[in-house]
């Protein structure tokens, strides 16, 4: 009897101790599965490695199971939004959405990386939270303007560019952050390797044009003074050439370094007709200002007159032996226009929109007989884009040609 109860007793502690960490095993294995379970909620797959089929391990594959299905069948019935979701999470362009009250309701994980926010940036009013003071403007701008704005700006390391898009439906707004920065590097070195080479060819040709015309005064044969003639004219070309290359990569380089003030641009208007007399004379061409008298504008006197001198060279340059070439101001408002009128042989309307484009020529061949370059009217753009001023033209072919320099009359509050 004894050793029946020592046997039921020794029995009974050998089960308890079993079943005690049976059930330990069995509790974390659940507990593992309901962690599972969560990150399914939350989206995810294969969230618990399988176990042993027949306990809680195969409820792990279950779940895993589960999960599969639910997700195919999200896939089946949504493709769409799926796949937008991947685009959104897997795209290097920062995204955000704005809703109409300003509120940011949605950012992608681009947008996050790019813009370091220090704390969750959904739910926050755009224009306190958003780190970057150019994304909340172009935010603001398009929201109120319900047009696309654009700007580019600098983040820290980072060149970016920001765009705010209203959106269509109820009011809000998106905005894009680009990473440009390898683009504006790459951009920097080219212009760099432009203005370098152009630079160095300008000695050697310096002195190439210097040697040749010096030829001119010896006394040569007819047969060598034919061969000179090409030789001085293509080697003041390749000059004027790498002149104007340097000058318009110089011209990108310190676009921001035309500072502007309150001038009266009648004396300026003089120098440069006084400077292109001569010309004009040898070409039998009449050349006049016109202005109502001293007219104060807003500009920058050195890219200004090299604006004028580009238009009214190419005026004289285009327009033939005894025609008018006339530099018009007329005040409007606040806008003071400085046109060059000629009588030439205008423009055919297809080239208007590429006339202003580096090496656009509408006759190559006459442009190169004129002596010119093709970058001209490239730098009067860049000239009057340095200067918060425009360019435009008008033309009737046939008839002749207008190019207007648009200046903002000058600011009477500084003029005081
Ligand atoms: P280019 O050195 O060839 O003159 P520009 O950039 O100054 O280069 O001008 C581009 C082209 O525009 C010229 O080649 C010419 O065909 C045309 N053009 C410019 N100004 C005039 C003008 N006043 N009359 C007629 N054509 C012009």
């Amino acid at each position: 009897m004894l050793l029946v109860a020592w046997g039921v007793g020794v029995a009974g502690a050998a089960w308890g101790a079993a079943s005690f960490s049976a059930l330990r095993r069995e509790r974390a294995a659940l507990a593992d599965v309901t962690r599972a379970a969560k990150r399914l909620v939350a989206g995810e797959t294969h969230v618990v490695a399988p176990g042993a089929p027949g306990g809680p391990g195969e409820l792990a594959f279950l779940v895993n199971e589960l999960g599969n299905r639910v997700r195919t069948e999200h896939i089946r019935i949504h493709p769409d939004r799926v796949f937008e979701q991947a685009m959104l999470r897997e795209t290097p362009n920062g995204l955000m959405v704005v809703d109409g009250r300003g509120i940011i309701r949605g950012v992608n994980p681009a947008g996050r990386n790019l813009l370091d926010w220090a704390s969750e940036p959904v739910g926050t009013v755009a224009s306190a939270s958003v780190p970057l003071p150019d994304l909340a403007a172009v935010l603001r701008e398009a929201a109120d303007s319900r047009e696309v704005r654009e700007r580019s700006t600098r983040y820290g390391a980072r060149d970016l560019l920001v765009r705010g898009l209203p959106l269509a439906d109820g009011g809000g707004t998106l905005g894009v952050v680009l990473d440009i920065t390898s683009v504006v590097a790459a951009e920097r070195v080219r212009r760099e390797f432009v203005a370098n080479v152009s630079h160095e060819l300008r000695t050697p040709v310096t002195a190439i044009v210097g040697y040749a015309e010096s030829l001119e005064d010896e006394n040569l044969t007819p047969q060598a003074r034919a061969l000179l003639a090409p030789l001085v004219r293509n080697a003041l070309r390749l000059s004027r050439l790498c002149e104007d290359v340097l000058a318009l990569s110089v011209l990108e380089a310190r676009a921001a370094d035309f500072p502007t003030e309150n001038v009266d641009i009648v004396p300026l208007l003089d120098e440069v007709v006084d400077l292109l007399r001569d010309t004009a004379a040898a070409r039998k061409i009449r050349l006049r200002v016109d202005a109502p008298g001293p007219t104060m504008a807003r500009l920058n006197a050195e890219a200004f007159t090299a604006s004028l001198q580009n238009l009214v060279d190419n005026a004289l340059k285009y327009t033939p032996e005894g025609g008018d070439v006339q530099v018009r101001v007329s005040v409007e408002g606040k806008n003071v226009d400085v046109a060059v009128v000629d009588t030439g042989p205008g423009i055919a309307p297809e080239h208007h929109s590429r006339l202003f484009e580096r090496f656009y020529r509408v006759d190559a061949g006459r442009s190169r007989d004129a002596g010119g370059t093709g970058l001209g009217l490239a730098l009067v753009k860049h000239y009057c884009r340095a200067m918060g001023a425009d360019v435009s033209m008008q033309s009737t072919p046939g008839t002749g040609s207008t190019f207007t320099l648009h200046l903002p009359a000058a600011d009477l509050g500084e003029a005081r």
